[in-house]
C-alpha cells in the first residue's frame, strides 16, 4: 500500500480523503492556497504545503506546483478529489511522467471517457443509447444546418464542460449563434477547451446515474443508481438512492449499460455513468465522470462499500475482493448540498447529529467562507430503512442545522424536502425552481 498520499483539493472532499487515508494508515500531504491556510484539511493532514495564490489557476489548478509538492514530500500518489484537476488528461499524464500514481483512471481512459463527444461516440459503437445529437461542430454555420434535423429545443454542450458549465438551452434558431459562442467561451476559460456539439433537449426526464468500480484485473462492480434530478441551473441540489421511480427491469438494463461502458473504455478506478431516464422507461447515456462524484456518500450508505478507500486500493493495483452478488443495497439514503449564498466568517456552527446522520464539511466555527471557489459548504447525508423515514430524518436534520454568519440554502432545502412533489417522488430535472417559487 502507499505510505503517503498528496491530496490535490480543498474543502469537504479533501477532509473526506484525509480521513480515509488515516483509517488506512497512510500519511497525507495537504496543499493549499493562501486563502485556505487555516482550513480544516490543512490542520488534519500530516504535512502541508502552500502552492500559490487564491485564484484556482494559481493554486489548485497549478499543475507544476502540485507535482513539485508531491516530489518534495515523497508522496507516492495524488488524489485529485472532484472538480479542479480530477478529469484533466494533462495532469494525469504529468503524474505518470513523474512516477507519481494519479488516483483515477489512466490518462488515455480519461481522454476517451472524460470528454463528452468522445464518450458519446464510444457508447454508440457498443450499442448504449445516447441522446440524438452531433459531433464537435466546426462553426456556427454547421451548427445551424445540423440543428434543423435535430429540432428545437436543443442544447449547445461543451465537450469539456462540467458542473453545469458550458451548457446552453436554445429554444429558437435565432438564439443559436449567441448560445454557441457563450457556451464555447465559458468552457474555453473554465476547462481550456471551447469545442461544442448539439444535443436534443429532452423534457420530463430524470437524471439517474450508476456508480462503478473497476480494478486492473478486469473486475467491474456496479453499486446501483443515484437519482440526481433535483437541480438548479443544471447543478445537483439533492440526491437520493434508490431512485423513487426505479423498477428492477430498468435498473438491470441501466447497470448492464454502465458495465458495458466501463468495459468498452478499459476503465479502472471509480467512475459514474450518467443517464437521462424518460417516462417511458427508455434511458440515454449523457456522460461519464471519470472521478469521485460529489454525491458518492449516499451509495456508500446503502452499499456499505467505502468508495474512496477502494479508489486508493485500486490505484495501488489491489484487486476488488467483492463480487457483484455480494453487493446488497440496503435502505434509503439522501444528500442535501448545503451551499453558501454569501461570504464571511462563520460565527456559530451547530452540525446535526444522531444515528445515520452526518455532515461532510470543512466548516469549523470562526472559519472564513471565501469567494474564490465552489460555493458548496458541505453535504448533509442521512440513511434510513425506508424512503418515508429518510424524508423525516432529513427534515429533522435540516431543522437542527445552524450556520450563523453566512447565508445558506438550508431554508430552500427544507422547502424542497417538505414539498408534495418530493414526498410523492414525482419530479424531473426542471421542477425544482417551481417547488422553490411556490408560496408556503
Ligand atoms: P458531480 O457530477 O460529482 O455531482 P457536479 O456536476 O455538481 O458534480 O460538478 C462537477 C464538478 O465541478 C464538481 O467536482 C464540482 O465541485 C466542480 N465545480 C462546480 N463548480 C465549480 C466551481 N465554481 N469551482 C470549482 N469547481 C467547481
Ligand atoms: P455536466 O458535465 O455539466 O454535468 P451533463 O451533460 O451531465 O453536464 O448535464 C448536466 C445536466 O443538464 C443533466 O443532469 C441534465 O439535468 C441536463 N441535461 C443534460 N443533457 C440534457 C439533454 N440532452 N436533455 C435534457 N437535459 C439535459
Ligand atoms: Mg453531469
Amino acid at each position: 500500500m502507499f505510505s503517503k498520499i498528496l491530496v490535490a483539493n480543498r474543502g469537504e472532499v479533501a477532509v473526506r480523503i484525509i480521513r480515509a487515508c488515516k483509517e488506512m494508515g497512510i500519511e497525507t500531504v495537504a496543499v493549499y492556497s493562501e486563502a485556505d491556510r487555516n482550513s480544516l484539511p490543512v490542520a488534519l493532514a500530516d504535512e502541508r504545503i502552500c502552492i500559490g495564490g487564491n485564484a484556482a489557476a494559481d493554486s489548485y489548478l497549478n499543475q507544476k506546483n502540485i507535482i513539485s509538492a508531491a516530489l518534495a514530500t515523497h508522496a507516492e500518489a495524488i488524489h485529485p478529489g472532484y472538480g479542479f484537476l480530477s478529469e484533466n488528461v494533462d495532469f494525469a499524464r504529468l503524474c505518470e511522467e513523474n512516477g507519481i500514481v494519479f488516483i483515477g483512471p489512466r490518462s488515455e481512459v480519461i481522454s476517451a471517457m472524460g470528454d463528452k463527444d468522445a464518450s458519446r461516440q464510444l457508447m454508440q459503437q457498443v450499442g448504449v443509447p445516447v441522446v440524438t445529437g452531433t459531433e464537435i461542430l466546426k462553426d456556427v454555420e454547421e451548427a445551424k444546418k445540423l440543428a434543423e434535423s435535430i429540432g428545437y429545443p436543443l442544447l449547445v454542450k461543451a465537450t469539456a464542460g462540467g458542473g453545469g458549465k458550458g451548457i446552453r438551452v436554445v429554444e429558437r434558431e435565432e438564439d443559436l449563434e449567441e448560445a454557441f459562442h457563450t457556451a464555447s467561451r465559458e468552457a474555453a476559460s473554465a476547462f481550456g477547451n471551447g469545442d461544442v456539439f448539439l444535443e436534443k433537449y429532452l423534457t420530463h426526464v430524470r437524471h439517474v446515474e450508476m456508480q462503478v468500480l473497476a480494478d486492473y484485473e478486469g473486475n467491474i462492480l456496479c453499486l446501483g443508481e443515484r437519482d440526481c434530478s433535483l437541480q438548479l441551473n443544471k447543478q445537483k441540489v439533492l440526491e437520493e438512492t434508490p431512485s423513487p421511480v426505479m423498477t428492477e427491469e430498468i435498473r438491470q438494463g441501466m447497470m448492464e449499460a454502465a458495465i458495458k461502458a466501463a468495459k468498452a473504455a478499459n476503465y479502472t478506478n471509480a467512475g459514474t455513468v450518467e443517464f437521462l431516464l424518460a417516462p417511458d422507461g427508455q434511458f440515454y447515456f449523457i456522460e461519464m465522470n471519470t472521478r469521485l462524484q460529489v454525491e458518492h456518500p449516499i451509495t456508500e450508505e446503502i452499499s456499505g462499500v467505502d468508495i474512496v478507500k477502494w479508489q486508493i486500493r485500486i490505484a495501488c493495483q489491489v484487486p476488488l475482493d467483492l463480487k457483484q452478488e455480494d453487493i446488497q443495497l440496503k435502505g434509503h439514503a439522501m444528500e442535501c448540498r448545503i451551499n453558501a449564498r454569501s461570504i464571511g466568517k462563520v460565527d456559530f456552527l451547530h452540525i446535526p447529529g444522531g444515528g445515520r446522520v452526518h455532515f461532510d464539511t470543512a466548516l469549523i466555527q470562526n472559519c472564513e467562507v471565501v469567494p474564490y471557489y465552489d460555493s458548496m459548504l458541505g453535504k448533509l447525508i442521512i440513511h434510513a430503512n425506508t424512503r418515508e423515514d429518510a424524508i423525516r430524518k432529513m427534515e429533522a436534520a435540516l431543522c437542527e442545522m445552524v450556520i450563523v454568519g453566512v447565508e445558506t440554502n438550508v431554508e430552500d432545502q427544507l422547502k424542497l424536502v417538505r414539498s408534495d412533489a418530493f414526498h410523492q417522488g414525482e419530479y424531473d430535472t426542471l421542477i425544482l425552481p417551481d417547488i422553490l417559487n411556490k408560496r408556503g
